[in-house]
């Protein structure tokens, strides 16, 4: 992390996990650990949670995120939410491009910018996820491949808006898994989405931007992926889900 120049942010992506009596549970036990971290703290819920967490955490330092939206404003979309439908309720942030969304729904690079510039235009911060599959880094392409996300899911986003975007680098073999990417290998790679981003936009555009890693961060690893310079944060699934665990990573970040 380098403080002097970015936020910290932590978040939590709960996934498809926690009902409404479950996320006051945990968003109750979460809010006296997290109370005095010194970097961005969010959870990402669940729709159907989303109205309980944005009432739970009025007047804390926990900001409340959705895990997608659609890009059109309305309509016969059935099933999807709009971004201005998630900003009317208080949410704050979104997850973008998820490699399970990816994966299992469909979505392409050229969906995930059109959600992006949705988000950003309602005034939502993005939580942009991009990483490689094992495969991709069996074979050598993996700066190549997340260089390539990065610059098709920011295609048509303005300088000024580009404060609305955090990246999270979640290479899929580590998400999920129990294998985390090493302090090195998760640095390298976003230093070259940083690279990128300067070549998009310019250096004080770059350094500025809060690029996590996401994959497996847990209470025992997230020191040290933290303690990377270009590695400004975490996307944090399973850990998430347990208050002391999310916590201790925050703590990590506020270091
Ligand atoms: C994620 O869902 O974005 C993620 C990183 O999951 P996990 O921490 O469980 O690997």
């Amino acid at each position: 992390m380098n403080k002097q120049l970015r936020k910290a942010v932590i978040a939590g992506n709960w996934k498809m996990n926690n009902t409404r009596f479950e996320t006051k549970a945990l968003i109750e036990e979460l809010i006296p650990k997290v109370k005095d971290a010194d970097c961005g703290v969010v959870v990402c819920v669940p729709f159907t949670d989303l109205e309980t967490a944005v009432n739970l955490t009025k007047g804390t330092n926990i900001k409340v995120g959705a895990q997608n939206c659609h890009f059109e404003a309305k309509g016969a979309f059935t099933g999807e939410i709009s971004a201005s439908m998630l900003t009317e309720m208080g949410v704050e942030y979104v997850v973008i491009g998820h490699s399970e969304r990816r994966q299992y729904f469909g979505e392409t690079d050229a969906t995930v910018n059109k959600r992006v510039k949705a988000a950003v235009d309602a005034g939502l911060t993005v939580i942009l996820c991009v990483g490689e599959m094992l495969v991709d880094r069996e074979n050598g392409v993996t700066d190549e491949l997340v260089a390539m996300q990065t610059k098709i899911a920011l295609g048509g986003v303005s300088k000024e808006k580009l404060s609305q975007i955090i990246i999270a680098y979640e290479p899929v073999w580590a998400i999920g898994t129990g294998k985390t990417a090493t302090a090195d290998q998760a640095n390298e790679v976003c230093a070259v989405i940083r690279a990128t981003v300067e070549k998009l936009y310019d250096k004080v555009a770059a350094d500025a931007l809060t690029i996590q890693y996401g994959g497996s961060m847990n209470a025992g690893n997230a020191a040290e992926l933290l303690s990377k310079p270009d590695v400004d944060g975490g996307l944090i699934g399973g850990a998430s889900l347990k208050a002391p665990d999310f916590a201790a990573i925050v703590e990590a970040a506020s270091k």
